[in-house]
């Protein structure tokens, strides 16, 4: 992976779409070439491994074409920080890539750079890569998550075919939170309020007490082959959502395949892989 290249792109814009979703739009105008080796994919859940570049480092200075291994010889304070997300959009003819951040306060390295994000900044990104889009073949289509997972499943929905039939729920901290999404007539859309921000609420409503969890639990289930897309907060959906629509549900792997974590309460992005593996590990363990 470390040799993927990184594409130069620039802040064009932002957009602040709710008080808690920040919208960047990477273009490459000025003195980026992002675009001239960024080749977007057909996934509706595309997604980038963003590289935030420490204070202090001279890009140009580095070893080119830029990769992660270009940044090897660095002391351990310069290495860069790699964060996930989401192509909401991404414009061929503008040249453009579209990401919708989720604004959670001062900690973390993604949200509060896209909160200070002024046109014309530097971005650097790797991908994009993919693995989910709406299957024709699905009777039915079951969406679930929560603010993280607001730009996968706006794509999603926009993909879907004027006759396509489903439900989604979005978590969201309050009315204030939620945004206009283009879904089929067919398709509704259920906004879920959990009361304040996903990292600041109580245990009582987060992590396995997600007001989501009981959302998806208590709508009635519909005729028909489901495929099914959930992500989010990942104690919510690993350990509550996902053993719900596969053991109690009883859909398989193929229509179920993407049901993951995007991020944990308490974690940053480094930790929060240690967890996964950890997860994957014990699941190994008990299926062994
Ligand atoms: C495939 C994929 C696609 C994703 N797409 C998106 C996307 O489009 N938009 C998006 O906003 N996120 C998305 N995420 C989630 C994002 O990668 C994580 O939220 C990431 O941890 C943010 O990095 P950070 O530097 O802001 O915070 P970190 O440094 O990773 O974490 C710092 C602190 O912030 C907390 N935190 C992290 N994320 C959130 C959050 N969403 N709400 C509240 N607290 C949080 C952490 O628990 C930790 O305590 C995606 C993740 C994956 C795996």
């Amino acid at each position: 992976m470390a040799t993927r290249p990184i594409h130069t792109f620039e802040v064009a814009r932002t957009e602040q779409l709710t008080p808690h979703l920040i919208r960047v739009v990477l273009g490459d105008a000025g003195s980026g070439t992002g675009f001239d080796t960024f080749t977007p994919n057909s996934y509706t859940d595309a997604y980038v491994k963003l590289v935030f570049v420490a204070d202090g480092v001279d890009v140009a200075a580095l070893p080119q074409p830029l990769t992660l291994d270009s940044f090897k010889t660095l002391p351990a304070e310069q290495q860069p920080a790699v964060r996930t997300y989401t192509v909401r959009r991404a414009d061929t003819e503008r040249r453009e890539v579209t990401i919708d951040f989720v604004v959670h306060g001062d900690h973390g390295v993604a949200g509060p750079w896209a909160v200070a994000a002024t046109p014309g900044q530097p971005a650097y990104l790797m991908g994009p890569s993919g693995a989910y889009a709406p299957d024709a073949a699905a009777d039915w289509h079951l969406f679930a998550g929560d603010e993280s997972a607001v730009p996968a499943i706006g794509a999603a929905l926009e993909a879907l075919p004027d006759n396509a039939i489903g439900k989604a729920f979005i978590e969201v901290g309050g009315p204030e939170d939620e945004i206009e999404l283009t879904a089929p007539p067919g398709v509704e859309v259920n906004w879920i309020y959990r009361g304040g921000r996903a990292d600041l609420v109580p245990e009582s409503q987060a992590g396995d007490q997600a007001p989501l969890i009981a959302a998806v639990k208590e709508t009635p289930w519909l005729p028909g082959q489901v495929q099914v897309f959930i992500h989010g907060e990942a104690q919510a959906v690993m350990h509550n959502l996902r053993p719900y629509i596969r053991k109690e549900r009883g859909v398989d792997a193929k229509w179920a395949s993407s049901i993951s974590g995007y991020w944990r309460r308490g974690r940053t992005e480094e930790t929060f892989r240690q967890w996964k593996a950890e997860l994957a590990k014990a699941e190994a363990g008990a299926s062994a």
